[in-house]
């Protein structure tokens, strides 16, 4: 018999190993395009799609669940946007805990946890970031993933030199062309991301939605953090709400820069008759100090580089060992939320939403955010 040629064998064996890591990554990368599940609550009446407010969206990466939480009782409208840059997961946490625990008892709340769903699909470049962090629920560890602050390049490429904003004329680096937030109001026959923005923007148009609040983290060394960003006509929304919760933590209140486009923020209060609103909270896992970047840090905020930042003032948060916990970052977007809520009469004609029986910040921040979350299933 003809002995086969070593170098055949060897080729072989490499193409079969080839195919197999192929393979494998295929199985990976194909799983990272899939969401982990959310369990509505008995608040949610409705699940809806965005592509509603955006046909062409339809069978995108840009699709995502709209959760709808009617009271039953007349009253305001409030939307809520999580996951509008998916590497800040308090904001995508905080609006998942509202789809599964909130249970409003006037008025409608409107809930997009994955608001740039594309960006949850990947990470950013670079950043060591960690795919998925777990939260510990009653029923054991639930895992979330952790994204990119910007849409997947596989759903939108390549970036152009530089990113003009449609509507203003703004120009801004290139790879800001998959940013959600400088894509508002948007466009329905722009980018995915613009036609993302589009479709919020029609959604709070044609649902009369008169408060929105868009939930965002920022590096702790920032100095906008622990932070409402209100456009000039929500100010006094922000500032009511500041004042009910500095019992329990401090929050400031900003104004919308007029002259920097494409922020929900901006866009939104200029281009709809919205209330717009942003929060931030302090992220290490998103800072630029920060020493090893994985789940821990994530969920737990503690960082010895963020210590010692903070020992030199170079961070902008009061900050020690005990770091900042992903549960504290959602009660206090939690807190603010319903505070907006409650002080929303104040500033809406006499409408008003109630959010029902949420959990005080204190409680969030004794219990852990995993505690008013669906168990994994
Ligand atoms: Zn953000």
């Amino acid at each position: 018999m003809k002995k086969i040629p070593v170098h055949i064998i060897t080729a072989s064996i490499l193409s079969l190993l080839a195919i197999c890591a192929v393979v494998y990554l295929a199985v990976v990368f194909g799983a990272a395009r899939k969401a982990e599940p959310i369990y509505p609550g008995e608040g949610v009446t409705q699940v809806r799609m965005l592509s509603e407010w955006c046909p062409s969206l339809k069978g995108t990466a840009g699709d995502t669940e709209v959760y709808v939480l009617d009271s039953g009782t007349p009253g305001a409208s409030m939307l809520v946007l999580g996951g509008t840059h998916p590497n800040e997961p308090a904001g995508y946490l905080s609006a998942v805990m509202l789809v599964e625990y909130c249970r409003p008892s006037c008025g409608i709340l409107y809930v997009i946890p994955r608001s740039n769903n594309s960006g949850f699909t990947c990470t950013d470049p670079l950043e060591a970031s960690p795919m998925t962090f777990g939260i510990e629920t009653a029923g054991g560890v639930r895992t979330f993933r952790f994204g990119s602050r910007a849409t997947n390049p596989v759903d939108q490429w390549p970036d152009s030199e530089v990113y003009i904003h449609a509507s203003s004329g703004q120009i801004l680096s290139g790879s800001e062309t998959r940013n959600l937030n400088r894509a508002y109001p948007g466009r329905e026959d722009g980018t995915l991301t613009e036609k993302v923005a589009f479709a919020i923007t029609e959604l709070i148009k044609n649902n009369y939605i008169d408060i929105t609040v868009d939930l965002h983290e920022a590096s702790p060394e920032y100095t906008t953090v622990n932070a409402i960003v209100a456009h000039e006509d929500a100010l006094s929304l922000a500032f009511l709400t500041m004042w009910d919760v500095e019992e329990s933590f401090r929050i400031s209140a900003d104004e919308s820069p007029r002259n920097l486009h494409g922020l929900t923020h901006r866009e939104l209060g200029d281009f709809t008759d919205t209330l717009a609103l942003l929060m931030e909270t302090a992220n290490p896992s998103q800072g630029r100090l920060r020493g090893r970047t994985d789940a821990n840090l994530v969920v737990s905020g503690q960082d010895k580089f963020y210590v010692r930042a903070a020992s030199y003032d170079a961070v902008t948060v009061p900050y020690d060992e005990r770091g900042i916990s992903i549960s504290e970052r959602c009660a206090r977007h939690v807190s603010c939320l319903a505070a907006m809520a409650e002080m929303s009469p104040f500033v809406g004609e006499g409408r008003e939403i109630n959010l029902g029986d949420m959990p005080a910040y204190e409680e969030i921040v004794a219990n852990g955010i995993g505690y008013y979350l669906h168990d994994p299933v």
